[in-house]
């Protein structure tokens, strides 16, 4: 069973609440917009037809496109990474095209990346 956005951000201590401004030095969570009451549309029920998750999946993306903290919360995603549920205006799985892209680009860098002196020799 899927867990809902709220229990999903408690567990990793990220509360969907709206608390205001942020002060220097507060986690970028308290400037979220997204609302506990909110936790259905950010999170898929079992079992839900494609058609009601890709029109839940585009009303989540609408409440993230107007959060100041949306960039802060992708990368908190992509970092963890949050399997489930869309963070930061993404859906897992282009979260997943997202985190295979950086592995691609990360692999690339070593590859073509300077050797060292000591393995240059
Ligand atoms: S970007 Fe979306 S999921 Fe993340 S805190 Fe903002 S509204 Fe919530």
């Amino acid at each position: 069973m899927l867990q809902s956005h709220q229990q999903s951000l408690q567990e990793a201590r990220v509360p969907i609440q709206r608390s205001g401004r942020r002060e220097e030095g507060d986690p970028w969570h308290t400037e979220a917009v997204c609302r506990r009451d909110e936790a259905a549309l950010f999170f898929a029920p079992s079992k839900e037809p494609t058609a009601d998750r890709l029109s839940r999946e585009a009303a989540a993306k609408r409440v993230c496109a107007r959060c100041p903290v949306m960039v802060e919360c992708r990368e908190h995603a992509l970092l963890l990474p949050e399997p489930y549920g869309v963070w930061g205006g993404l859906t897992a799985a282009e979260r997943r095209v997202v985190q295979a892209r950086r592995r691609r680009r990360d692999t690339a860098e070593k590859l073509t990346a300077p050797r060292g002196i000591a393995q240059a020799g």
